[in-house]
């Protein structure tokens, strides 16, 4: 039965419940703990052709906990000169690897593949301590994460060609899958681990070389994954990590996309950056892989199960705080169900959602990534009180990268929060009549990663499902990622198309062999 009860429009109604083990001398013990205990994981130089190496110029960069602000460590900050010499090693090293088979490739992804999950503890726990979600959701991004290395050690063994039937007696029409050769990968914080496998597993599944610069937020979890490459038998070369600050990203960035030598570019993350990354990428006419921002529309219709729209939000919207590109943007919901609806997302939220540092097994939700993020969830919900949206509850700052959990209503499109990319622990609740209306205000947006429709009416579901201009679709789901499936945006939000059964075509070339004079 569903309870009808008018929320007060400006109350707050929720504390959110905030874990007391967030303060400095708990984290300062376990940072410790951490880098002592997983230090044979813990690197802090770059990996380049199968060593681990400083940056020429000597300089390094320091690495933040986000939970408790305290230094992890510094990390080298390579340049242009230092990226140069990756993409060379790389170029190297592709001559062997190009030249293995499908099995042999597919065995050493395999023991990488062991080699993660018998450290898979030790990994989510650096992850953790370097992105600050919670110690169960890293397990959870290690499970996906590793997932692609799987799935692609079996997809290396697939990459079937064609034998097309021939107008001519005298000529065979064949069709090859080759590598694409060395690729450049540029990877985000918000899945520090997955996000590279996603990308490196079936680059090297399809017998490339990886130049690869993971966020500065996060290079921690990508230098472990290197570790466990080389003890798996990949041989020098084929994976490179070269790290560098926020300063230097733009030149390493730039060394990538210019180089006549790299025929692949793989990026995840906003859309202004992955559009610099498109252009510069021009003057080589190079494969750009991109998976930009997104702006996923949430519709819960009037025929929705209203519990398990409520499920939906909660994992689509609060996982990782909220620092998802596929993460529910506008949660629109059907003016006869709307106050019923923010009732239940209330209370589902004041009893599921714990503010806490990672290693705290009660927290739910860790810190934002660093102060940018934070005050950019700050000035969305300034500005949508200010044009007329309440807040139900949460909206204010903790103690350093910390936001509660926030639930707005009377969210309208002109507000900043409907049109940008939240990013955080912000529900904004938007109001429509029709389905008509519904579809128009989802479509109308310039990205097109994810959109998400609830309703329990079979024809409805295809309708939408249908009309939805997203390149991935949740019907009655609100955690439709995993490594079987696809990933990638319509519109701004990308090219191209990672996981799944279509997830190693990016990193291919084909080719056609014509063989004639034949009798
Ligand atoms: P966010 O704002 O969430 O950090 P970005 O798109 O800025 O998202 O960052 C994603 C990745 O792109 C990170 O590895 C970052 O260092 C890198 N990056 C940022 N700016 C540039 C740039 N101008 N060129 C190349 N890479 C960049």
């Amino acid at each position: 039965m569903r309870i009808r009860v008018l929320l007060g429009r400006s109350r707050n109604l929720y504390q959110i419940h905030i874990s007391p083990l967030c303060s400095s001398r708990f984290t300062k013990t376990r940072l410790d703990q951490t880098l002592r205990s997983y230090h044979r994981l813990v690197h802090e130089k770059a990996y380049v052709n199968g060593q681990w190496v400083d940056a020429s110029s000597g300089k390094t960069f320091d690495v933040y906990n986000p939970s408790t602000q305290e230094k992890i460590g510094c990390i080298p900050d390579m340049n242009s000169g230092d990226t140069e010499r990756a993409i060379q090693c790389a170029a190297e090293a592709l001559e062997s690897w190009k030249e293995t088979t499908a099995k042999e490739r597919s065995t050493i992804l395999r023991r990488w593949v062991d080699l993660c999950n018998e450290n898979k503890e030790d990994l989510a726990k650096i992850l953790t301590l370097e992105m600050g979600k919670p110690l169960q959701e890293s397990i959870g991004e290690l499970n996906y994460g590793i997932g692609f290395l799987e799935w692609f050690a079996e997809e290396a063994r697939r990459v079937y060609g064609d034998i097309v039937p021939s107008p001519a007696k005298s000529k065979k029409l064949l069709v090859l899958k080759q590598p694409i050769g060395v690729t450049g990968m540029i990877t985000p914080w918000n899945f520090p681990h997955a996000m590279i496998t996603r990308k490196a597993g079936p680059a090297i599944a399809a017998g490339c070389t990886v130049v690869l610069k993971p966020a500065e937020d996060t290079p921690y979890s990508a230098l472990a994954l290197c570790e466990l490459a080389e003890k798996a038998g990949l041989p020098s070369g084929v994976l490179n990590v070269v790290t560098c600050s926020r300063e230097n990203s733009a030149d390493v960035g730039k060394t990538l996309c210019k180089s006549p030598t790299v025929k692949q570019i793989s990026f995840t993350g906003s859309t202004a950056v992955g559009k610099i990354l498109l252009e510069q990428s021009a003057s080589t006419v190079k494969r750009v892989s991109l998976e930009n921002g997104g702006n996923a529309p949430f519709i819960v219709f009037e025929t929705a199960d209203i519990d398990k729209a409520v499920t939906g939000v909660m994992g689509s919207k609060f996982r990782n705080t909220g620092q998802a590109c596929i993460c529910a943007n506008r949660i629109m919901v059907q003016d006869s169900i709307y106050e019923t609806f923010l009732e239940a997302l209330s209370k589902r939220m004041e009893q599921e959602l714990h503010i806490g540092d990672g290693f705290n097994p009660k927290s739910t939700q860790g810190p934002l990534i660093n102060n940018r993020a934070v005050e950019k969830i700050e000035a969305l919900v300034q500005d949508a009180k200010s044009n007329g949206a309440k807040i139900l509850l949460g909206g204010q700052r903790k103690e350093g990268n910390f936001y509660e959990p926030t639930l707005i209503r009377d969210v309208t499109t002109d507000m900043k929060c409907y049109k940008e990319e939240q990013f955080g622990p912000l529900a904004a609740v938007i109001r429509f009549k029709t389905e008509e209306e519904a579809i128009h205000l989802a479509n109308n947006t310039s990205s097109g990663l994810a959109g998400y429709v609830f309703t329990e009416n079979i024809s409805q579901m295809w309708r939408i499902a249908e009309k939805l201009e997203f390149g991935i679709v949740g019907v009655n789901e609100g955690l439709p990622a995993m490594p079987e499936a696809i990933f990638g945006g319509w519109k701004e939000s990308g090219l191209g198309r990672e996981g799944g059964k279509y997830g190693m075509e990016d990193y291919l070339e084909i080719k056609y062999v014509c063989m004639g004079g034949l009798e």
